[in-house]
């Protein structure tokens, strides 16, 4: 036996040994572990964890593509008690280093080839060491930490203990560490598998980033959770996905809609035996019916399933039982075991049933806070209830919508942008007076971004302002299109951009 306890990710780990040594665990390219190798590498990174001099409740940053080293690193930290605070491989230097400052990582472990994105050690003040890792896995200094020796016992952690530290971005422009304790972890991942039915014979793909929380609740622990077996691809191409899906006989995935819409783009999406795929999560942004309806003919055995959530609920909130998914189509689904949501008017006052205002869910998926940063939590969090930014109802039955967003976010594919942080960046430029981020509507992505900038003079050009924000923006956030002006935006009596007015515009424009 690994471990005595249940209420760690370590634990859950150990627990999938002992239930499933010889079961396929994490399958990436063609390397195959088992339970007990994931298990037995885990705690030979945790070994070698131990010998850098890094203590419980120290953080470890994550720069890595979807592999199975993100999962050891992962499983190690946690069987140590540190922290992962995990960095998107599309993110750029300068928000790699608000990460890894913000969250005074003492370790960062980062892909081989990102080693120009990562900060000098000497500019972050905790960073004390740097481990990079390589495709060829065994010349990178990753294994050298596997190959330690002496494994150690298990740190005390408590189920209250910080295990992960996911940032989201918001309002304010800088992101945030959204602080993910073990119990809410272990508790989101218990709601998949049991809301959806998964179990020891399940075999999923962890196709969507696995930086992200779906990755790393909906694909990693949920799969710990049932000792099934997890397909990592390195990234999602929806040819490839189809022909993996096929091949190894896959039933059970998370996926964002824009995935299951480009999946369907494939000419040859008939030609691909998806017949043992039976249950089809999809969250991060709204499904189109028309998608569902195609899946629905062209995959009969399949359950499509909504699952609403955020990185604060450890992602899921609410998940649409999978035989009730053509009865409700505009609903997200009913509230998770272990969650109470309910829906606010401006003051934050309930509202009665079937009323519209901003979605509050508090429970057990739910986060304490956010790491070091005592003014965001208590603007997001009200007696536990996490403030969404969803506008949405609840019905009589508990079935809840999801309608439009307060919060100034453009979901392109599942991925946000918060527009605060894109029109900072932009305003440090020399020949910006000032900008307005908003969506345009996508019919494969959902939306994208688009910019409207007012500039100095008529000299500055689209192309250096793009160029501006990719070096210090994930390449995602960068503005896909931009209409330059020297015309004020047009404001609002209390000075707030009128955003809806430049949405019409670009429509009327375009549409
Ligand atoms: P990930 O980080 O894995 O992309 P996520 O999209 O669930 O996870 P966030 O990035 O925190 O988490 O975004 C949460 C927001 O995404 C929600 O507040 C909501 O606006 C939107 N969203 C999530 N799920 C759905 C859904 N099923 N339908 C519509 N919108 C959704």
């Amino acid at each position: 036996a690994f471990c005595e306890r249940s209420n760690t990710i370590w634990a859950m780990v150990a627990e999938a040994a002992s239930k499933n040594p010889d079961g396929e665990a994490l399958i990436c390219g063609d390397r195959r572990l088992t339970w007990r190798d994931v298990a037995q590498q885990s705690a030979r990174v945790a070994a070698g964890l131990r010998k850098l001099g890094l203590q419980r409740g120290d953080r470890v940053a994550l720069l890595l593509g979807n592999r199975i080293e993100f999962a050891l690193a992962m499983f190690g930290a946690a069987h140590l008690g540190l922290v992962t605070v995990v960095l998107s491989t599309r993110q750029q230097k300068p928000e790699i280093a608000y990460v890894l400052t913000d969250s005074g990582a003492s370790l960062l472990i980062h892909e081989a080839t990102l080693a120009d994105r990562v900060p000098d050690a000497r500019d972050i003040p905790d960073l004390k060491h740097k481990i990079s890792v390589d495709d060829e896995a065994r010349a990178s200094q990753f294994s050298d930490l596997v190959e330690n020796d002496a494994l150690g016992e298990p740190a005390e952690v408590g189920e209250q203990d910080t295990a992960l530290i996911l940032y989201t971005s918001g309002t304010t422009g800088r992101p945030k560490g959204a602080m993910l304790a073990h119990c809410n972890v272990i508790h989101s991942a218990m709601i998949f598998a049991s809301c959806l039915e998964i179990t020891v014979a399940d075999r999923s793909i962890a196709a969507v980033p696995l930086a992200h929380v779906t990755g790393v609740v909906a694909n990693i622990m949920t799969m710990v959770r049932c000792a099934g077996a997890l397909i990592i691809m390195a990234e999602f191409k929806a040819a490839e996905y189809l022909k993996v899906a096929a091949r190894e006989r896959v039933t059970y995935t998370v996926m964002v809609p824009a995935m299951y819409n480009l999946c369907l783009l494939q000419p040859d999406f008939d030609s691909y035996d998806l017949s043992s795929w039976r249950i089809g999560g999809f969250g991060g942004a709204p499904m189109p019916v028309a998608t569902i309806e195609k899946l629905d003919t062209k995959i009969p055995g399949l359950k499509l399933a909504n699952c609403y959530g955020s990185t604060e609920t450890t992602s899921p909130s609410t998940i649409m039982p999978g035989e009730l998914t053509a009865a409700h189509l505009d609903s997200v689904g009913l509230p998770c075991p272990g969650a109470h949501i309910i829906v606010v008017d401006t003051e934050g006052r309930e509202l009665p049933r079937g009323e519209i205002g901003e979605i509050w869910i508090h429970g057990a998926s739910v986060i304490k806070g956010y790491w070091n940063n005592p003014k965001a939590t208590a603007e997001s969090l009200t007696g536990g209830f996490w403030h969404s930014g969803d506008l949405g109802s609840i019905d009589k039955e508990n079935f809840v919508r999801v309608f439009d967003r307060q919060k100034d976010m453009i979901n392109r594919g599942g991925l946000k942008i918060y527009s605060a942080e894109v029109e900072s960046v932009l305003a440090g430029h020399p020949g910006v007076v000032e900008s307005a981020i908003i969506a345009k509507p996508c019919p494969v992505l959902g939306e994208r971004v688009h910019a409207v900038i007012v500039t100095r003079n008529r000299e500055v050009r689209a192309e250096a302002l793009r160029a501006w924000c990719a070096e210090r923006l994930s390449d995602y956030k960068v503005p896909e299109t931009i209409d330059l002006t020297t015309e004020p935006l047009p404001r609002n009596a209390n000075g707030k951009v009128m955003k809806r007015q430049l949405r019409e515009t670009w429509a009327a424009a375009h549409l």
